[in-house]
């Protein structure tokens, strides 16, 4: 197993941004996990400890991350069992489970088909889209203490709601939640019968609406704000003036106002600012405050 030092956090989230992280591990099994927690725990490795998945909605400070950080993107074990349900390591990557169930005939899980990150963080966002979101085909959440014990969490004692989950900021060791420092390992969902030819047809319809309405091309995050409901992030920021215009080596995308791309060179300190910015001119033009989908790391825990 891998125990980089000094790796770019950069080469670990979808935006490419990030500096160094004192230790970063990347196990890819239960055995080599409960190994590196262990490390950590006799001070062979530096704590604390955060774990991430894709870092598809992750901003990582350009000071990098003291301690140790765990990506769990290489847990990629998973099994649709006869009955439909599928169980699966946290650290499978959601367009992957997705098209492997419409391939074998599975119904349920298209929306992921777009969303590239991994199941053990589509679990902490509640990730979706207008057609389902991951609370709602969950059966059963494994999660690890910080202790190295496992519990197996019902998914009628989760609160989600809009790309929230009870799990949030849990895995940097905030304890104004229950689950404070505990990693999501794994997970059952429940998928119903479909038809394979029409489920590999909505499969591409999605994956070309995408491309057409998203700048795919571009590092980002996907969305940056959460859709202040009734209203779409993106509309807002369009109408305060700011699609396509930049700060630094950031961009509001042209394509699509709630969009950040980086343009090659840009820094998180860019980003937060050009958040800013725009939550300021959204305010000032609609009176509506944007709540930020992105998570927005901090250089010091
Ligand atoms: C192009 C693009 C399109 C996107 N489209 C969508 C969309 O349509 N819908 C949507 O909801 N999101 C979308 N996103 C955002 C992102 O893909 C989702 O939020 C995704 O669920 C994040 O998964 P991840 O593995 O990358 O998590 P990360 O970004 O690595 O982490 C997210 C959070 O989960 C925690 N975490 C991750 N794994 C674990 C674990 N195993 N145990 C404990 N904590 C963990 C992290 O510490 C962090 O707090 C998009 C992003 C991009 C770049």
């Amino acid at each position: 197993m891998s125990v980089l030092s000094t790796e770019p956090l950069s080469r670990h989230s979808t935006i490419r941004i990030g500096g160094p992280a004192e230790r970063f591990a990347l196990p890819s099994s239960m055995e080599e996990l409960l190994h590196v927690l262990d490390l950590v725990d006799r001070g062979a490795l530096p704590g604390p400890v955060r774990f991430v998945g894709n870092g598809s909605n992750l901003l990582f400070p350009d000071a990098g991350l003291p301690g140790t950080t765990i990506s769990l993107k290489r847990m990629t074990r998973f099994r649709i069992l006869p009955d439909g349900s599928i169980d699966a390591d946290a650290g499978t990557y959601l367009p992957r489970l997705a098209f492997r169930a419409a391939r074998e005939g599975w119904d349920g899980l298209g929306f992921l088909s777009g969303i590239p990150g991994t199941l053990g963080g589509g679990i902490v966002m509640n990730a979706g889209t207008r057609d389902g979101e991951i609370g709602n085909i969950l059966e059963k959440v494994r999660l690890l203490d910080p202790k190295g014990r496992l519990h197996t969490l019902d998914r009628s004692e989760i609160a989600f709601s809009y790309r929230s989950s009870p799990f949030q900021s849990a895995s940097s060791g905030d304890d104004r939640t229950p689950w404070s420092g505990y990693a999501i390992v794994g997970a059952v969902l429940r998928a119903v019968p479909g038809e394979h030819a029409g489920l590999m047809q909505e499969w591409n319809a999605l994956r070309k609406e995408r491309a057409r309405s998203q700048p795919l091309d571009c590092p980002s995050l996907g969305s940056v704000f959460r859709n202040p409901v009734p209203h779409a992030a993106g509309r807002l920021i369009d109408q305060s003036g700011w699609k396509g215009r930049s700060f630094g080596g950031i961009q509001v995308s042209a394509l699509h106002g709630n969009f950040f791309v980086n343009m090659g060179n840009g820094t998180a300190s860019e980003f937060c600012h050009l958040m800013s910015l725009v939550r300021k001119a959204v305010f000032d033009a609609a009176g509506v405050c944007l709540d930020p989908e992105v998570e927005t790391v901090p250089a010091v825990l």
